[in-house]
């Protein structure tokens, strides 16, 4: 039986070591901190819990077909409902727009609420999903750095298709487009930071993501965002593959080209395969410093995507209002993502996301009470003095709420908890607290990842959110895959 060692239990690690192990392979797994999941854990805080760091769950067959694969009914570990709204939008200027997962629904919902013809969004809509069916089997699903993949007919037909995937102009250009009413080009450039990406310079080929959450839905899961992570453990678990905590890979082995074992404290630990769950630039950087003419240096370069600010207040009271997801837009978004691009600081009046899972797992506040987490998207790290912007930010942010809310925030929060550029990076090892791996802010960044597989160090693979296809739960997922074809 083969042996595959695997660095890092985040969401694409433990779907690799799934993986694996309905191919047979003896699988172990070394994390570094206590605990399973990377950026999909949660915490709790006075009496309140918080889904610490994704919230929005799209593209849930991912995770099914994994039980599927191993043999067992994904429901008899975990289950998740299709939400019916999927944002409450709020405007600076008193516009307030409900997010219906029905197309028909949410095109009247445009229709009443701004100056936009539901035709507007229908048309929207037919172009992202001509783009999701271009791009997906092709650069989703599959190594865009294999030869086999070139030589599959639908490949071949979606090369031949790429002018229809909109690379030529930005996403922010292409929305103008599509829509007249500024209310409705900021609502679909949001969806560039769904990457970590700015809106204004990415392709609108990223237009595709609007699909994934109007189209096949938006998820909520029974016990919140830590029940996939804990259901996919214990699958791995059952099927054999051992986990070790508390266990920071400090180099992966290298012999004559071939990646042989990992070192771990004193320990050398050999295995046929090695994959890296790791943030790649760290990989390179800490694993393999040994090794700095292997570098792909173009790659590692590239821009990373942006990070996020994250208060987990709670709150001493219920706002009828609101929903699970939420959104209160800046005035000006192309300010908004100058500083966090440009200035590399944050704007006196950011977009504030507000996830609220108690309002559908009750137990995650006590009664009366909900668990806020208030979160906007910032620069990565570069040494900002994130302390000074910290308290900029959450003054803005209480004051920002307060008005378009009516009520006085500040005094209804009676716990806090913050998570920073900083912290994301201490805590999963993300090259300056990236969210998703690198930006998408170039036409072909989004097609310039790093391989899933070394071109230079044999049995050596890669999985994860900063590598191929990209960042977030479904593309991470898709990562596991391409690594398990590939082997
Ligand atoms: P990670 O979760 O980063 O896991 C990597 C693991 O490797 C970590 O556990 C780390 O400790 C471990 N590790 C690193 N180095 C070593 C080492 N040397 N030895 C041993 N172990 C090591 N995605 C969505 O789909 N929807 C969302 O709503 C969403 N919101 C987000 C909000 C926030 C605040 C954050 C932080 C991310 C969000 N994302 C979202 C992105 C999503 O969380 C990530 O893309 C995904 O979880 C990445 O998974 P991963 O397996 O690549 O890596």
């Amino acid at each position: 039986q083969k042996k595959a060692l695997i660095i890092g239990a985040g969401i694409a690690g433990i779907a690799t070591a799934i993986r694996l192990a309905v191919k047979g392979f003896e699988v172990v797994v070394f994390e570094a901190n206590d605990y399973a999941g990377g950026k999909l854990t949660s915490i709790s805080k006075d009496g309140y819990r918080f889904d610490a760091g994704p919230s929005l769950f799209t593209m849930p067959q991912y995770v099914d077909e994994l039980f599927t694969l191993a043999g067992k009914n994904p429901r008899d570990y975990f289950n998740y409902q299709k939400l019916d709204v999927v944002c409450q939008y709020f405007y600076e200027d008193g516009t307030r727009l409900t997010a219906y997962a029905d197309e028909q629904k949410l095109a009247n919902e445009v229709a009443d609420k701004t100056d936009e013809p539901a035709t507007a969004l229908f048309k929207f809509a037919s172009n992202s999903g001509r783009i999701y069916r271009i791009t997906n089997h092709v650069f989703l699903e599959r190594s865009l750095h294999r030869l086999k993949t070139y030589l599959r007919v639908d490949t071949l037909k979606s090369i031949l298709r790429l002018l229809q995937i909109d690379a030529l102009r930005t996403m922010h250009q292409a929305n103008r487009s599509f829509f007249k009413d500024k209310r409705m080009v900021q609502y679909f450039d949001r969806y560039a930071t769904y990457n970590g990406s700015n809106p204004y310079l990415a392709p609108a080929t990223l237009n595709v993501i609007p699909h994934l959450e109007q189209h096949y839905g938006a998820w909520f899961t029974e016990g919140g965002m830590q029940a996939i992570t804990d259901s996919l453990v214990k699958l791995a678990e059952s099927m054999g593959v051992n986990f070790n905590y508390n266990s920071p890979v400090q180099e992966i082995i290298v012999e004559g080209r071939c990646a042989k074992g990992l070192r771990i404290k004193d320990d050398v630990i050999a295995g046929d395969l090695v994959i890296s769950n790791m943030d790649v630039w760290f990989t390179y950087q800490k694993l393999l410093s040994k090794y700095p003419q292997l570098k792909p240096l173009r790659i590692l370069q590239q821009e990373r995507s942006s990070s996020a600010l994250i208060f987990y207040w709670g709150i001493s009271k219920q706002f009828s209002q609101l929903d699970l997801h939420n959104i209160f837009f800046s005035a000006d978004y192309e300010a908004e993502f100058k500083h966090i691009w440009q200035e590399k600081n944050i704007g006196s009046d950011p977009t504030i996301y507000l996830n609220i899972s108690s309002k559908y797992k009750s137990d995650d506040a006590p009664a009366g009470h909900e668990n806020w987490f208030v979160m906007i998207n910032v620069p990565h790290n570069t040494g900002q003095d994130w302390d000074m912007l910290i308290n900029e930010a959450r003054r803005n942010i209480q004051q920002k709420l307060s008005r378009l809310l009516g009520e006085d925030i500040k005094s209804l929060i009676t716990s806090e908890s913050i998570l920073d550029p900083r912290s994301i990076e201490g805590k999963t090892s993300s090259y300056q607290g990236s969210l998703y791996g690198n930006s998408s802010n170039t036409q072909f960044a989004a097609f310039l990842r790093h391989s899933n597989r070394s071109a230079k160090i044999k049995n050596l693979y890669f999985c994860g959110g900063s590598v191929h296809p990209g960042g977030g739960i479904p593309l991470a997922l898709l990562s596991a895959k391409i690594v398990a074809d590939w082997v």
